[in-house]
């Protein structure tokens, strides 16, 4: 039997590091580390430089470039907000979202805030005022504005309706409709639709739900329905309308109807997580809000 390792040449002796060598490593080891740490912090500012790291924040929270970087400075991003939110609409940024992780956003097309709790409750829990304490109704709120951004998209544009579910049996979005349970929002899938002509943007669009409310209450009275109790915790009438449907000009008698954004918006996003098409005909601008709306 041969010796196996009769062959292998003998290991080269290590030898000691001459005097000034090893700090020299040392240097160039922490110089390669800095420069990836440095790299790193620099990578997830570059959404932030491009402008790119905006994103739709939760009620409260404040909307220009400017604003978005105070925003991150004083959110301590302890996820009270994400808590309490009824709809779960809130999610915390991770690390694929580079600088500012851990700040609360929302994706308005898997899941919108449509203000369930009435009396803004995300305003409410967060403990550094990185949400503005000083919103008091739904209507107050300035998340952004909504656009038509897809108007070829768009069913009612086309004279169609709507029928089914509004994105389909195994989207998991929910929605607060009063009409099934006031307290308990319920997933949109549950709640199938049959229109004419398509109108969700404008049927569910909280501002719109509250104005109809109001209404309702102003005829009827009733100082202790529901409505009204919601009404003292926090969820005043809004005083302007958000979105409307109006007519097209139409020469072949198709009857066709374009979504109108309108003062009142605050841009919650619902009208885009509702719109039916893949591509939604209506997105939120960001960098827009009524007050601004040539932008930041
Ligand atoms: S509650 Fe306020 S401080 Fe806490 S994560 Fe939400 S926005 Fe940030
Ligand atoms: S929900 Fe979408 S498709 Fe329907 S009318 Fe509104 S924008 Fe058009
Ligand atoms: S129009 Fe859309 S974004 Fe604006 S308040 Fe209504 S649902 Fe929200």
């Amino acid at each position: 039997m041969s010796d196996q390792n009769s062959d292998q040449k003998p290991k080269a002796k290590k030898t000691p590091p001459k005097p000034g060598e090893k700090t020299r490593r040392e240097f160039l080891r922490s110089g390669v580390l800095a420069a990836g740490v440095l790299g790193a912090s620099l990578l997830g500012y570059y959404p932030v430089l491009q402008g790119s790291a905006l994103r739709l924040r939760p009620p409260g929270a404040i909307k220009t470039p400017l604003d978005e970087q105070e925003f991150f400075a004083s959110c301590i991003k302890c996820g009270q907000c994400v808590q309490v939110c009824p709809v779960y609409a809130i999610k915390l940024a991770d690390i694929t979202d580079g600088f500012g992780i851990g700040v609360p956003y929302i994706d308005a097309r898997e899941q919108a805030c449509d203000f369930s709790c009435d009396g803004l409750q995300c305003v409410l829990a967060c403990p550094t005022g990185a949400l503005t304490h000083d919103l008091n109704f739904p209507a107050d709120t300035r998340m952004g504005l909504a656009e038509l951004t897809r108007p070829d998209t768009c069913l009612a544009m086309q004279g169609q309706g709507f029928k089914g579910q509004a994105r389909g049996a195994d989207f998991k979005g929910v929605l607060r409709f009063s009409e099934v349970d006031r307290w308990n929002p319920i997933p949109l899938a549950d709640h199938p639709f049959d229109l004419e002509i398509c109108d969700l943007c404008v049927r569910l669009c909280p501002i719109e739900i509250r104005i109809a409310e109001c209404a309702a209450e102003a005829e009827n009275d009733e100082p202790q329905n529901t409505a009204r109790v919601a009404q003292k915790i926090g969820n005043e009438c809004p005083p302007r309308s958000a979105i409307k449907l109006v007519p097209m000009p139409s020469d072949d008698g198709v009857k066709r109807m374009q979504p109108v954004i309108l003062d009142g918006c605050v841009g919650c996003g619902v009208c885009e997580m509702v719109c039916p098409p893949q591509i939604p005909s209506l997105t939120m601008n960001i960098k827009k809000t009524v007050d601004h709306p040539g932008g930041a």
